[in-house]
Formats: C-alpha cells, sequence, structure tokens
C-alpha cells in the first residue's frame, strides 16, 4: 500500500505538472471508485475545470481546482494516478481518465478496486470526515518530540500498532513502520507506554529520517507503486519483506511475526 513517501512522491510530481491545465475530457470505467458523486454529475461538474495545486494528507491526494473544487483521493492497496501520453497502451484497471488541454491524460489505475475518490469544495475540506479523523503529520511541528512522548506514555498498544494509527500520526503504513522501529532498535510487539525516553528520541527521529529518505529515493522500489510519471521508485526496505535475509547492521536473519494482523519484520538482535 502507498505510504507517506510513495503519496508524497505523488504529489510532487502532479504538482509540477498539472496546474495550468484544465480538464477536456472525463471517462469513468469504474463508477465504484467514485464515493460520492455520479459518473455524469463528477464529469459535469469538472468539465473545462483547471487544476491549481496538489495538496496531500496523510495518505490522501487534495487535487484543488479553479472551481473551489477539491478532488480528493485515496489510493489504498494498488492504486495509481499518474499522467501520460495518449498513444501510452490503456491498462487493464484503468477506472478513470482525465484528458487533459495538453492532450495528456491524468489515469487512475487500480488492480484491486479500493482506490477512493471524492469531489468536495474547498470549503468542506476542514470537515471532511475521512480528513477530520487524521492525526498528526510527521514533519509538521506540531509532532514535537514532546507531543511524540506524551502520546506513547499513553498508549498501552503494542508500539508498531501505535505507529500506524493514522488518527495519531498520519501517513505510517506496515513498511515505515518496521523500517522506523529497526532504525529505533525497538521491538514491535513493545508496549508503547514502556519505551524509554531515549527509545522515543531514537524513534521519533527514526520516523523522520526513513521517511525523508525514501521520499528522497520517490518511494519504494518493489511491488506496483508508480509516482505521477509512471516509474518505480528506488526504496530499499532494511528489514521490511526481508524474512531470513541478514540484518544489515549485524548479520542476524531478520525475522517475521505478525502485530494487530499485520506482517511485522525485525531484526532479534539488534531490537530490545
Ligand atoms: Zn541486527
Amino acid at each position: 500500500m502507498p505510504e507517506l513517501p510513495e503519496v508524497e512522491t505523488i504529489r510532487r510530481g502532479l504538482n509540477e505538472h498539472l496546474p495550468g491545465l484544465s480538464i477536456e475530457e472525463i471517462e469513468v470505467f469504474f463508477p465504484g471508485i467514485l464515493k460520492n458523486e455520479s459518473p455524469d454529475n463528477f464529469r459535469l461538474r469538472l468539465l473545462r475545470d483547471c487544476f491549481v495545486q496538489v495538496d496531500r494528507k496523510g495518505k490522501y491526494l487534495l487535487l484543488y481546482l479553479a472551481s473551489d473544487q477539491v478532488i480528493v483521493i485515496h489510493l489504498r492497496m494498488t492504486g495509481n494516478l499518474y499522467y501520460t501520453t495518449p498513444n501510452y497502451p490503456k491498462e487493464k484497471h484503468l477506472h478513470l481518465l482525465f484528458i487533459l488541454d495538453s492532450k495528456e491524460e491524468l489515469r487512475f489505475v487500480d488492480q484491486r478496486k479500493f482506490g477512493e475518490v471524492y469531489l468536495i469544495l474547498a470549503s468542506q475540506v476542514q470537515d471532511f470526515p475521512p480528513l477530520k479523523k487524521l492525526g498528526l503529520e510527521p514533519f509538521n511541528s506540531s509532532l514535537s518530540l514532546y507531543k511524540f512522548e506524551e502520546m506513547l506514555k499513553n498508549s498501552k498498544r503494542p508500539i508498531k500498532q501505535f505507529l500506524l494509527d493514522q488518527t495519531k500520526i498520519a501517513g505510517i503504513g506496515n513498511i515505515y513502520a518496521d523500517e522506523a522501529l529497526f532504525l529505533a532498535k525497538v521491538m514491535p510487539t513493545r508496549k508503547a507506554d514502556s519505551l524509554s525516553r531515549e527509545e522515543i528520541r531514537r524513534l521519533f527521529r527514526a520516523i523522520r529520517e526513513v521517511l525523508k529518505k525514501s521520499i528522497k529515493a520517490q518511494g519504494r522500489t518493489f511491488s506496483n507503486y508508480r509516482n505521477a510519471r509512471g516509474e518505480a521508485g528506488d526504496y530499499q526496505p532494511l528489514v521490511h519483506d526481508r524474512e531470513r535475509k541478514f540484518c544489515p547492521f549485524c548479520g542476524t536473519p531478520i525475522e517475521y511475526t505478525r502485530v494487530s494482523q499485520r506482517g511485522t519484520f525485525f531484526c532479534p538482535k539488534c531490537q530490545k
């Protein structure tokens, strides 16, 4: 599933390219992707509208238009959003297509069909329920070390489960939770309130470090994630999905467990 680095990479790519382009035609191939509007209304409301800016909140993309409408998109498991030329072959799982006045196309492709697309007004963004529930942004100054420590001290859940909770910190998913806990040398199964000050400080730093590193690499390298130009990322996980391969720090084979139903990878020697 795309997490903060992948969604942020897509945002940056779209934001470099879309502003100033207008929508000449829309085709909806899978109506189920539109969560709050019919295909006909979606098309009518957006035809000839012009992209202004692309923002991100947690794992949501917000495409702002000149009319003060906003297309809100969650990619879920396998969604991809990218622009391409019309002669690029149409994908089997192409669900939504915007034809732009540059004659390029903005395509939403999603193999598993869990992706979500909403059309709302800019004035509704603040109170839009899926966005309103989101917790703090990892790179926002509102998530201070002090605030992070306070949140952990009030949670008895396993630390990994805490990190996955989008209502606490937004944007961290299964991969980067494993990676951050590995860098911080903390076992994913530890109760959040059992972490020492030093461990909390290491984890706080590790979260930003791993997200930054992955954004720089344009997201992870495997699975069907693609950036806004349809290219794969280059981030190579250190422990995630590397069961029985060797820990890059100590050479011990990486182990696998489950934390609240999520596949979890860790080094049994480095992480305490
Ligand atoms: Zn190790």
